[in-house]
């Protein structure tokens, strides 16, 4: 692993009374692509929720680019971490243009129009239907959009909620190829939290299964791949 971005230690947050991470540890290193995986309920989705200040952290760490993060998203945003939240996140009413444009918002700089002429160099289409209202979009395409519109604030971590969710499996492979591109040709680092995890485990080097808000194991995509035990229990496959 090169040095690390993002780390979590001990990392606990609740809802209310109930506590959903019992001490989550962590590592993301730059450059690189982790997944978090595990079954429904497992914390993966509060993971992402606890980095970028949406739900209550209730004791732990995090840290990004060797300083501590608080935990309001503003400050998550501007330190540059984009969220790309379960269920896209995508303004329905507004056009695949307003939606881009919105993802700049953090940034002071003139270079909007040439940075969604460098979006569109990993999604065509999105040129082509700059007018169109993001509602009417596919599944597909709005999680492109909601991909696209994070790379928009030029972060330094784009955080993905389970991308595949709700998509026919071609269309899951085609957004995880670009997660890939754009980690090599970008160096773009990656958090991924994702159910299906044979998918998460070709794109990802290291992984960390959760169970019940704690992590259950962890190690590099090939090592959980190998793992008969592991891939049984804890991967479904
Ligand atoms: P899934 O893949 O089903 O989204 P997950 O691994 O992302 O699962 P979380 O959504 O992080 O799991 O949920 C972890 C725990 O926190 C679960 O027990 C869940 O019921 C609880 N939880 C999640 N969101 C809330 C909420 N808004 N209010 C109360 N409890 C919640």
């Amino acid at each position: 692993m090169t040095a690390p971005l993002l780390e979590l230690d001990d990392l606990h947050a609740r809802y209310g009374p109930v506590e959903a991470l019992h001490g989550v540890s962590l590592e993301v290193g730059d450059g690189e692509v982790v997944a978090v995986l595990g079954a429904n309920g497992a914390g993966k989705t509060t993971t992402l929720r606890a980095v970028s200040g949406t739900v209550r952290r209730s004791g732990g760490q995090v840290r990004f680019a060797g300083k501590p993060l608080r935990a309001v998203p503003e400050a998550v945003a501007k330190a540059g971490i984009a969220h790309v939240p379960e269920g896209r996140g995508t303004f329905t009413d507004l056009t695949v243009e307003e939606n881009l444009r919105l993802g700049a918002y953090t940034r002071r700089d003139r270079q909007v129009r040439a940075d969604i002429e460098r979006v569109a160099t990993w999604f065509p289409w999105l040129s082509e239907r700059a007018g169109q209202r993001a509602g009417t979009l596919s599944g597909g395409e709005q999680q492109m959009l909601a991909l696209a519109r994070a790379l928009m604030g030029r972060p330094r971590l784009v955080m993905l909620d389970e991308p595949s969710l709700g998509l026919a499996p071609m269309v899951v492979r085609e957004i995880f190829r670009i997660v890939r591109e754009l980690n090599v040709e970008e160096g773009l680092t990656v958090l991924v939290v994702e159910q299906d995890a044979r998918i998460a485990l070709e794109t990802a080097a290291r992984a960390y299964v959760l169970e019940v808000g704690r992590v259950a194991v962890s190690g590099s995509a090939a090592e959980l791949e190998a793992d008969e035990a592991v891939r049984r229990s804890y991967l479904g496959y």
